[in-house]
């Protein structure tokens, strides 16, 4: 966790719950097969959760979400309120029920704060992830 909070990471599952703040979500044990702890829940359109990220290398990314939900939803990763991807999270069948989700993401290298926004809730997120294309 602390290595996450210092923006040490990449190509490593960023646990939900190492936001290094958040607006509206809860914490709650999750019982994803492959494991994460801790997920976030009650996700509301507007809520968000933001992390500080070190990206090592200007480019492309995969970018994965760890989802789960009876609804679907909408998460668009941002930086400084501006939308870097919108991506549909679909109706996994419960709020447990999880799926792993991708879409790619153009990123400029750096220490910077990215947000995971809530655009429409009734989803989950265990972790999220991005991998250099
Ligand atoms: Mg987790």
């Amino acid at each position: 966790e602390a290595a996450h909070k210092q923006g040490a990471i990449l190509c490593a599952n960023i646990e939900a719950e190492h936001f290094t703040s958040h607006r509206g979500t809860r914490i709650e044990v999750t019982t994803d097969p492959l494991g994460g702890d801790f997920n976030s829940s009650y996700l509301d359109s507007t809520d968000y959760m933001s992390y500080r990220i070190n990206v090592p290398q200007t480019g492309t990314y995969r970018l994965e979400y760890r989802v789960a939900s009876p609804t679907g939803g909408t998460v668009i990763l941002g930086r400084d309120g501006t939308d870097l991807a919108v991506t549909n999270v679909p109706n996994t069948g419960g709020y447990q029920n999880w799926q792993t989700i991708s879409t790619t993401v153009s990123l400029q290298a750096g220490t910077q704060f990215l947000t995971v926004y809530v655009q429409a809730g009734g989803w989950n997120l265990n972790w999220w992830r991005l991998t250099p294309q």
